[in-house]
C-alpha cells in the first residue's frame, strides 16, 4: 500500500490566503525552508502523518493565475507539470471568492487531483459574505471543506478529504468554455493525444487551452510531439476563429469565460450582505436580474422578438411565395406531361416551398437572438427562469431551447446541445414538439375559424397554452419516472456584458439557418414525394367514368352553372375520388377503427398523414378531401364551408383534432433532428409515447365535449 516516494500533498492560492498558515496547522514543526532550484522564490516543504502515513507537503508560491509571464507562476505550474504532485490542495480566501475560484479552475485544468479549502470563513462571515460550500463542491465537482488556517480549523478534514480524493485519483469536473470553443479545444487535444508520450507527461486538454492562449511555454513543450505541424495549425485557426468570433485575442476570451464560469457558480451559492463597487454590468443586471421586474422584461423582449420578426420577415415570405406561385406557373407552361407536372408542383413546389419560406423568418429570429446571446442576455434569461424550472426537473438553461419551440423544433432540439446534464437534455428534447411550432398555427386558424368564429383568437391561443402545460406535465412525469435522476447542479456561465461582433453573429445566423435549410432540401423533399406518391397512386380504376359523370349531374342539376366554374368543381371531385382510392386513402381507411373512437373518419386519417411530414399540410389535405380548390390558402372560404356543412364535422371533432395535431409526434424533419442529437431509441421513445399521448388526450377531450353537449 504505501509507495516508495512518499506521496505529494502540493498547497496552491492566491498570495495571503493563508496557504502557510494551513501548512504550518498541518506540518507542525516538521518543515524545512529552501529554494526552487535555480531561482530565487522561497520552498517550504515539510511533511504531516495520516493514519500511519507520511505525507510529504509543499506549499507553492502563492499567484493568482498560472500564465508563463511570472516568475511564480512559472515555479508553481513547473512544480505541479515536472514533480506531478498527488494531489493539489487550493487555499481559497473566501472573502475574496471569484479572484480565488479563478487559479482553481487553472489548477483544476492541470488534471491532477485538486481538493479546496474555504479559508479564511472567520473574516468572510464578519463580512456577511455567506457560502453555501456543499453546494459550490457539487457545481465545480470537486471537495471544499471550510477552514481558519490561522486557528487550524478544517484542517483536519482537509486532510482527510484530500487523502480521500488522493486514494481514489479522482479528477475535478473540467470547466466549460462553451460550445463553440470547445470544439476547437477538442480537436487540439485529440491531436495532442494520439502521442502516448506525451499523453504520459501531460495533460492534453490543459496544453491545448494554453496553446489556444499562445502561451510560450506550452508551444515548447509540444516541439516534440510527431504532429506538431498539425497541431500548431489547429492551434492558428482556434486562435483567428475566436478573434473573429469574438473580436478579441483568445487569451483575453478564455479569461473572460473562466471569469463568467466563476460569476455563474458564485451567484448561485454566495450570497453577501452588502454590494461591492458596481460595475456597468452589475448596475445593468440590477434590473434585467431583478427578482420581480426581471421577468416581465425578458417577456416584454421576447415579445419584441417575435412582433420585430413577423413584421419585417412578413415581407420576404410573401415575395419567396411569389416565387414559388412563378415556377408553379412555369412548370404548367412547360408542356410537361401531367403526371410529371403533378409531382413538381404538388409534391417538390408545395412541400419544399412551404418550408423553404419559413427561412426569412428564421434568419430573423436567429439573428435577433444571436445578438441577445453575444451580449450575454441570454444567460441571465435562463438565469431567471431557473428556479420555475427545478421544479420540474430541468434547469434554466432548457428556457432558450423551449422557447425556440414556438418557432421550429428543429433549430430548439439542436439548441439543447448547451445543457450538460444527459437526462436533462433529453427531456426537453422530448418536451419541445409538444409546443406549438410555427407549423401548427396554420391548422389552430383554420378549425378554430370554422368551428369557432365568435372565439377564434381565444381557442387559438389556448391551444399554444395547452401545449405549454403539456411540456410541463409531461417533463415533471418524464424526470420521475424514465429519466429520472438527480438533478445536476452546475454553472450556469454569467459572462460580462460584452458588444456582439457584426461577424460572429453573421456567423451564428449562417450556421443555424444553413442546417435549417438543408433539412428542407433532403428529408423534407423526401417526405414531400413520399407523400405525393400515396396520393396520386394507383390511378383509381373508372375515374374517367366518374369524372364523365360528375360533369353530366352537375350541369343537369344547375343549367345556368358557369361552365369555367363547373369544371373546377369537377376537378375538385376528381381529386377526391383519386385521393380515396389512393395508397394514402386505404391507409385512412385501415387505420380509421382505430381513430373512430375519438370521432375522426378515414379522411382525417388521410390528412394526418402529410402531417407527419409537416403539419401545414394537413390544410392542403383537407382542401383536397373536402372538395375545396386547392390553394395553401387556410382562410379558403369555400374548405371553411364545406367543413361546418360536412356531417361528419363538429365543434367537437374540431377541437379533438386541434388537440390531436398539437400531441402527434412532430414533423419528419423534427424526428430526423432528435434521431441525430438523442439516438434511435429516444426515437422510437418520442413516437410511441406522443402518438398514444395524443389519443389518449383527444380521446378525452372529444368525451368531454360530448357531455358538455357540443
Ligand atoms: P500565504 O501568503 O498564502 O502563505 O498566507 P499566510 O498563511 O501568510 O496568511 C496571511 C495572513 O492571514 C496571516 O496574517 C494569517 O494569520 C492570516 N490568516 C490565515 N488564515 C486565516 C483565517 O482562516 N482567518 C483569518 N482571520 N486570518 C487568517
Ligand atoms: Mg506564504
Amino acid at each position: 500500500m504505501h509507495a516508495t516516494r512518499a506521496r505529494t500533498i502540493a498547497l496552491a492560492g492566491n498570495p495571503n490566503s493563508g496557504k502557510t498558515s494551513i501548512f504550518n496547522a498541518l506540518t507542525g514543526s516538521h518543515h524545512k525552508v529552501g529554494n526552487y532550484p535555480g531561482v530565487t522564490v522561497e520552498k517550504r516543504e515539510g511533511v504531516v502523518e495520516f493514519q500511519g502515513e507520511e505525507l510529504h507537503v509543499v506549499d507553492l508560491p502563492g499567484t493568482y493565475s498560472l500564465t508563463a509571464y511570472s516568475l511564480d507562476e512559472v515555479v508553481a505550474r513547473d512544480f505541479v507539470l515536472n514533480e506531478k504532485p498527488d494531489i493539489i490542495v487550493d487555499i481559497l480566501d473566501s472573502t475574496n471568492l471569484e479572484r480565488n475560484l479563478y487559479l482553481l479552475l487553472q489548477l483544476i485544468e492541470l488534471g491532477l487531483p485538486v481538493v479546496a479549502a474555504l479559508n479564511m470563513t472567520d473574516e468572510a462571515a464578519e463580512k456577511g459574505i455567506m457560502i453555501d460550500h456543499a453546494t459550490l463542491s457539487k457545481t465545480l465537482g470537486l471537495p471544499m471543506v471550510p477552514t481558519v488556517g490561522s486557528r487550524g480549523e478544517g484542517v483536519d478534514k482537509l486532510l482527510e478529504a484530500a487523502v480521500f480524493s488522493m486514494d481514489r485519483r479522482t479528477l475535478p469536473r473540467m470547466p466549460s468554455y462553451g460550445d463553440d470553443i470547445e470544439v476547437h479545444i477538442t480537436k487540439i487535444t485529440e491531436l495532442l493525444a494520439s502521442d502516448a508520450e506525451f499523453m504520459a507527461n501531460y495533460s492534453p486538454r490543459w496544453i491545448a487551452i494554453k496553446l489556444i492562449e499562445k502561451d510560450p511555454d506550452a508551444q515548447q513543450r509540444i516541439q516534440t510531439h510527431p504532429r506538431v505541424g498539425e497541431i500548431a495549425a489547429a492551434q492558428e485557426t482556434a486562435w483567428h476563429w475566436i478573434k473573429l468570433h469574438y473580436g478579441k485575442d483568445a487569451e483575453i476570451i478564455l479569461s473572460e469565460q473562466r471569469y463568467g464560469y466563476i460569476h455563474g457558480a458564485v451567484a448561485e451559492t454566495m450570497h453577501r450582505k452588502k454590494l461591492r463597487g458596481i460595475s456597468l454590468t452589475e448596475r445593468i443586471d440590477r434590473f434585467v436580474m431583478h427578482p420581480l421586474i426581471g421577468l416581465p422584461i425578458f417577456f416584454f423582449v421576447i415579445w419584441g422578438i417575435f412582433k420585430f420578426t413577423f413584421a419585417i420577415g412578413n415581407y420576404p415570405v410573401v415575395w419567396l411565395e411569389l416565387l414559388f406561385g412563378h415556377l408553379e406557373g412555369a412548370v404548367q407552361l412547360s408542356g410537361l406531361p401531367a403526371i410529371v407536372q403533378s409531382l413538381l408542383i404538388n409534391g417538390i413546389i408545395h412541400g419544399v416551398g412551404g418550408v423553404l419560406s419559413f427561412v426569412p423568418l428564421i434568419v430573423i429570429l436567429f439573428f435577433c437572438i444571436s445578438i441577445l446571446e453575444d451580449t450575454g442576455y441570454i444567460a441571465r434569461a435562463a438565469f431567471l427562469t431557473d428556479h420555475f424550472l427545478h421544479a420540474i426537473g430541468l434547469h434554466g438553461q432548457s428556457f432558450m431551447p423551449l422557447m425556440l419551440g414556438f418557432g421550429c423544433s428543429v433549430p430548439a432540439i439542436m439548441a439543447t446541445r448547451t445543457l450538460k446534464s444527459p437526462k436533462e437534455r433529453i427531456a426537453t428534447i422530448m418536451a419541445i414538439p409538444f409546443i406549438s411550432c410555427g407549423g401548427k398555427l396554420p391548422i389552430y386558424v383554420l378549425l378554430a375559424g370554422t368551428f369557432f368564429p365568435k372565439n377564434a383568437s381565444t381557442v387559438v391561443m389556448l391551444m399554444y397554452a395547452a401545449g405549454v402545460v403539456l411540456s410541463i406535465l409531461s417533463t415533471y412525469f418524464l424526470r420521475r419516472t424514465v429519466l429520472r435522476g438527480q438533478s445536476m447542479p452546475f454553472v450556469m456561465e454569467l459572462p460580462p456584458y460584452r458588444m456582439p461582433t457584426f461577424k460572429g453573429v453573421l456567423w451564428h445566423v449562417w450556421e443555424k439557418t444553413w442546417s435549417y435549410a438543408r433539412k428542407a432540401g433532403t428529408i423534407i423533399m423526401a417526405v414531400s414525394i413520399l407523400m405525393w406518391v400515396i396520393t396520386t397512386f394507383p390511378k383509381a380504376k373508372g375515374i374517367d367514368a366518374y369524372a364523365a359523370q360528375a360533369r353530366a349531374s352537375l350541369t343537369s342539376a344547375q343549367s345556368s352553372l358557369d361552365p369555367a366554374l363547373a369544371e373546377v368543381q369537377v376537378s375538385a371531385l376528381v381529386r377526391q375520388y383519386q385521393l380515396e382510392h389512393s395508397i394514402a386513402g386505404s391507409i385512412g381507411k385501415f387505420i380509421e377503427p382505430v381513430l373512430a373512437p375519438i370521432g375522426f373518419n378515414w379522411k382525417i386519417g388521410v390528412a394526418l398523414l402529410p402531417g407527419l411530414s409537416a403539419k401545414e399540410l394537413v390544410v392542403s389535405t383537407l382542401g383536397v378531401l373536402y372538395g375545396a380548390p386547392v390553394s395553401e390558402d387556410d382562410s379558403s372560404p369555400s374548405l371553411r364551408q364545406s367543413l361546418r356543412e360536412a356531417p361528419d364535422w363538429s365543434p367537437r371533432i374540431a377541437l379533438a383534432l386541434m388537440i390531436f395535431i398539437m400531441v402527434m409526434p412532430p414533423c419528419f424533419a423534427s424526428l430526423a433532428t432528435i434521431r441525430a442529437e438523442a439516438g434511435d431509441k429516444w426515437l422510437a421513445f418520442q413516437v410511441i409515447y406522443s402518438l398514444v399521448l395524443a389519443w389518449v388526450i383527444a380521446f378525452l377531450v372529444s368525451m368531454l365535449a360530448r357531455a358538455f353537449g357540443m
